[in-house]
């Protein structure tokens, strides 16, 4: 998981602007937000958001409790991903998990997102 470094412009572009995208069409919908007004996408930013985690993720690793298994492991951050539903700068719970539960719980995110997509999609 080795983070990729990104240019100093994109980095200034990305904290300069809040961000928001338009979930009414016909701009955009629930599923498939459209460009916020500084011209990113919604992609954009998330995968920006993206690479900023998994740094965070691999600079605080630590050995500790597992909070899913109770087991003495190195654990890691976790921290479900911002959705377009949940409010701009919407603070998720973070738990620490070791790499299983970390896998375990990340999946169940998965799921859970795209069990929502198809509902909004039906
Ligand atoms: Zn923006
Ligand atoms: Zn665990």
């Amino acid at each position: 998981m080795a983070p990729s470094i990104s240019s100093a412009t994109e980095t200034k572009k990305v904290s300069l602007c809040k961000h928001s995208f338009p979930i009414q069409p016909p701009h955009g919908s629930i599923v498939r937000p459209g460009p916020c007004d500084c011209g990113l996408t919604y992609e954009q930013v998330q995968d920006e958001l993206r690479r900023q985690a998994e740094t965070l993720i691999a600079n605080t690793a630590h050995d500790g409790t597992c909070e899913a298994c109770n087991r003495e492991r190195r654990v890691y951050r976790f921290q479900p991903e911002e959705q377009p539903w949940h409010p701009i700068g919407a603070v998720m719970p973070v738990s620490w998990l070791c790499l299983d539960c970390w896998n375990d719980s990340a999946q169940a995110t998965n799921d859970l997102v795209t069990q929502l997509f198809e509902e909004a999609a039906r």
